[in-house]
């Protein structure tokens, strides 16, 4: 997963147009040098605070008289400790800190659900945090926005102008800045150097038209340079065009198929499978759209869930369902273990991974301690259907997905043999 490292882009600096830098972490921040101080475009997450300010005063001593807020994830605006210690330090005015309303939502959400939201992170970030019980991920202290934005400002500053523009994406809560006088969109998240984060199986809903109406603002703009959220500085007309149109053409694409399709009434299972067997190798082999963090098929939930209830199949076998613990025992009274694991065996060895996944399942839910050598048996396998699985996988979602259950059976195997040992 060599590209999964740009997403992270830890301590590089690209200064470009005369004036602006681009400051690789997690995630990207972004400074614009004008005489009368600083534009600085999102903050990092809280971890990456000091690095982006000893990176940012090795460029400049000018105070910061401007932070924008390209939207409230942590990873964008948690790391602004060190500045704040400078400004005290050296009696600077506070900056001006902008933020499009919805933040502030948002942020009240996080601490509402800070318990859970320390969960699902570790969950999604896996690989990153280990077991670093210092890594922040809620909102419990904020450096709060002096102004808000309902769609559209601007400001000037050492006699450049800046705009700012209210789109949703990836968030209800995105701004993204044109910077007329060098040509330079600030992007925030709206673009990650890969397939947009837009159907992320553990968080809220995002926005895939929406998201397409954003790129083809921005595309308006004939921008020459585009700071991603995540990954590299893109330079040069053609490029910056080529991501904004390629994205914002498969953001239609994945919006409009499902709609047609949940027009037909089609149920989502159905419109998912239809949906993996058309997808177009134009965007499969872009290079803006390599599904290193998002991913296609998570995208189709997304436009599904956006104007769909819950009850997916059309099954009113789902609408009151019973543990699938439960179930698994009843199946088991039925076909014995053994011949699930054999046929799950079977379809692993003709790289059918999901079906192999689906026909296990009944065995390890299903078992108690009574049965240990097939319930072991049937955990290493799906172990190594899971790890082939992790293997072929790209999205970085995804992989910590696979590999969290991969670390939760292996533990579960100690268990199991610790009490037969007792
Ligand atoms: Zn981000």
């Amino acid at each position: 997963m060599e590209t999964i490292s740009s997403f992270f882009g830890f301590g590089n600096t690209t200064s470009f147009a005369d004036m602006c830098h681009l400051i690789g972490a997690f995630g990207n921040c972004c400074v614009i040098e004008t005489d009368e101080g600083l534009v600085v475009f999102d903050i990092a997450q809280e971890q990456f605070g000091q690095l982006v300010f000893d990176q940012l005063r090795s460029l400049t001593d000018r105070p910061i008289k401007y932070l924008i807020y390209s939207h409230g994830h942590f990873d964008h605006c948690f790391g602004f400790s060190p500045f704040v210690e400078e400004l005290k330090k050296n009696g600077w005015e506070m900056p001006q800190i902008i933020a499009q309303e919805n933040i502030l939502n948002r942020w009240e959400k996080y601490r509402m659900l800070e318990g859970y939201h320390r969960w699902l992170n570790r969950q999604q970030f896996a690989s990153v945090i280990g077991n670093d019980s210092s890594f922040r991920l809620s909102a419990r202290e904020t450096l709060d926005p002096t102004i808000i934005v309902h769609e559209e400002y601007s400001f000037e500053l050492g006699g450049w102008t800046f705009e700012l523009f209210h789109d949703k994406g990836e968030t209800d809560d995105a701004l993204w800045l044109w910077f007329p006088g060098k040509k330079v969109i600030f992007s925030g998240d709206l673009i990650i150097s890969g397939f947009p984060n837009i159907g992320n199986p553990y968080k809220v809903q995002r926005y895939p038209k929406h998201w397409a109406l954003a790129m083809e603002r921005m595309l308006a703009k004939n921008a020459e340079y585009l700071a991603p959220g995540h990954g590299p500085l893109i330079e040069s007309k053609d490029k910056v065009n080529d991501v904004l149109s390629i994205t914002a053409e498969a953001m239609h694409f994945v919006h409009d198929e499902v709609v047609k399709r949940m027009n037909q009434g089609k149920w989502f299972e159905q419109i998912y499978n239809e949906m993996l067997e058309i997808y177009p190798d134009r965007f499969k082999d872009h290079e803006y759209l390599k599904p290193i963090y998002g991913c296609y098929p998570f995208a189709i939930h997304a436009v599904y869930r956006l104007y769909h209830g819950w009850y997916d199949k059309g099954n009113p076998t789902d609408l009151f369902p019973a543990e699938s613990d439960i179930i698994a025992r009843e199946f088991l009274k039925i076909s014995s273990a053994e011949a699930y694991f054999e046929h799950a065996k079977k379809l692993f060895s003709q790289g059918n991974l999901q079906l192999a996944l689906h026909i296990i399942d009944p065995v390890i839910k299903g078992l108690d301690l009574k049965r240990p050598e097939i319930l072991l048996e049937a955990i290493k396998l799906k172990i190594s259907i899971l790890e082939k699985q992790v293997k072929d996988e790209s999205s970085f979602i995804t992989s910590n997905i696979l590999t969290n259950e991969v670390i939760r059976l292996n533990a579960r195997i100690s268990d199991i043999k610790e009490n037969l040992d007792s």
